[in-house]
């Protein structure tokens, strides 16, 4: 079967293989997904189809009682047994304290595991189930990030965010009643996780005009319709109706099945996503609260757009890129990152070490590709990235934050995460391209002038 964004139905494409025009065969283990509204009432059915018995449920002090007390009721009275478990802190962090908590009071005789929230609840579930060789599934109740249908866990260990290996859900169930009661910031975040695509598509463009890397057509399409379809119903958003909220939740899910037929995240992040987990583990380390996942991609989509725009409209000077990558100072670098990354900087020293993002040869390298391909990158960049004023109306009419410094980042913050968040991955994207181009340094700083002064008005 052939992926067929145009008259996409993501149903066909679970849990089987099937050959895309790309020359690959994309797959994900997700069998089952329901967004509708009361697919709470699908749960006992979907439990007993697929073969389970005892259900452990794990919530949190918000979503027992937005959604988990009902569903535990639903599924007794289906005759499915059910040992419920609230997590009591809040906010719950998911570290090590926690998941040791949910192993004392895990009830050895379940055979299924559903976690009823989002994004940190899904981490432990699907780390937790993964462990113990079980299957699980998500019952979300905010539409709120895109990582329902990722492979890895971000978990805390050692006060370091560490994304471990683990696996999918069997089934993904949003009940469009329960989503759309979710706060507005969450949903707000979960629109701002899908704006994010906007310049994590260019990113992957980018990367495969300039250093060929492997891109699918098809599946950025269907990342790009459901990016569309939203865009199509953001100003529904607010008053909450029904259809705008699933169709959030089915960009959410659908980017995540997207990056399942990929392999990796590059369908659905870009250097947005990189700021945001640099600002992420600076707030950790601070010992600053948490901020929402996608309340930081939308802000980080803001910088890169802005970001964007800026290279557009400028002049390449190829000779003087060229020899500011001959005069790069490894151990300057070094120092930098040691500056900027504090006790994490050895390993992206390390990473460094093995990929040679920043060594000279291979910039030069993409640097006499980038010459060559200048119209087509430019060509792209024009018809994929938006313009902020739109990114910004979008994030200020629900209310969410656009600018790093609402959200407490000071302007040398931002001016750091532009210049050496790219280091938090081996991945291609707009940073390195400032990088090989030699325009990083000043562009960052001109950034993060342009957000300071919008943010003092
Ligand atoms: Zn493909
Ligand atoms: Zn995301």
């Amino acid at each position: 079967m052939k992926l067929m964004p145009e008259s996409f139905s993501i149903h066909n494409y679970l849990h089987h293989s099937f050959e895309c025009s790309c020359g690959r065969e994309h797959h994900t283990d997700v069998e089952k997904i329901i967004i509708a509204q009361g697919a709470r009432r699908q749960v006992p059915e979907l439990v007993k189809e697929m073969g389970y018995t005892h259900v452990f449920m794990i919530s949190d002090t918000n979503t027992y009682p937005a959604a988990a007390r009902e569903l535990e009721e639903i599924l007794k009275e289906a005759k499915v047994a059910c040992t419920s478990y609230m997590i009591p802190q809040n906010p719950v962090v998911p570290d090590e304290y926690t998941m040791g908590e949910l192993l004392i009071h895990f009830d050895h005789t379940s055979d299924l595991i559903i976690g009823v929230g989002t994004g940190t609840i899904n981490d432990m579930c699907k780390f937790m189930s993964s462990q113990m060789g079980m299957e699980y599934f998500i019952f979300a109740t905010a539409p709120s990030m895109d990582g329902f249908a990722s492979v890895g866990a971000p978990l805390i260990s050692g006060n370091l965010k560490i994304t471990y290996d683990a696996h999918v859900p069997r089934a993904i169930i949003g009940d469009v009643d329960i989503l759309a009661q979710a706060p507005m910031n969450m949903i707000a975040a979960g629109v701002a996780d899908v704006l994010g695509k906007y310049t994590c598509l260019c990113d992957w463009h980018m990367s495969h005009i300039i250093n060929g890397e492997y891109f699918c057509p098809v599946i950025e399409e269907m990342v790009r319709l459901a990016l569309a379809k939203m865009m199509g119903q953001v100003k529904n958003i607010k008053e909450r109706d029904p259809d705008t909220i699933k169709t959030i939740m089915e960009a959410l899910v659908l980017t995540g099945i997207a990056m399942s037929f990929v392999g990796n995240s590059r369908p659905a992040s870009g250097c947005e996503h990189h700021m945001s987990h640099y600002w992420e583990m600076m707030f950790l380390f601070q010992g600053r609260p948490a901020v929402l996942h996608g309340t930081k991609v939308g802000v980080g989509t803001a910088v890169a757009v802005r970001l964007y725009k800026e290279l557009a409209a400028r002049q390449m000077d190829y000779e003087r890129a060229r020899e500011k990558a001959e005069n790069y100072d490894v151990h300057w670098w070094e120092e930098n990152m040691r500056r900027t990354y504090g006790i994490a900087a050895e390993g992206v020293i390390d990473l460094e070490k093995t990929e040679g993002k920043n060594d000279p040869e291979q910039v030069e390298k993409r640097l006499e590709i980038i010459e060559e391909h200048e119209d087509e990158i430019r060509k792209t960049i024009e018809e994929l990235v938006p313009s902020l004023d739109l990114v910004q109306k979008v994030l200020t009419d629900l209310e969410a934050p656009v600018n790093p410094l609402e959200l407490g980042i000071d302007r040398d913050m931002v001016a750091d995460s532009i210049m050496v968040a790219k280091e938090v991955r081996n991945r291609y994207t707009l940073l390195q391209l400032l990088w090989d181009l030699g325009l990083l340094e000043e562009m960052a700083q001109k950034t993060a002038d342009y957000f300071e002064a919008a943010y003092r008005g």
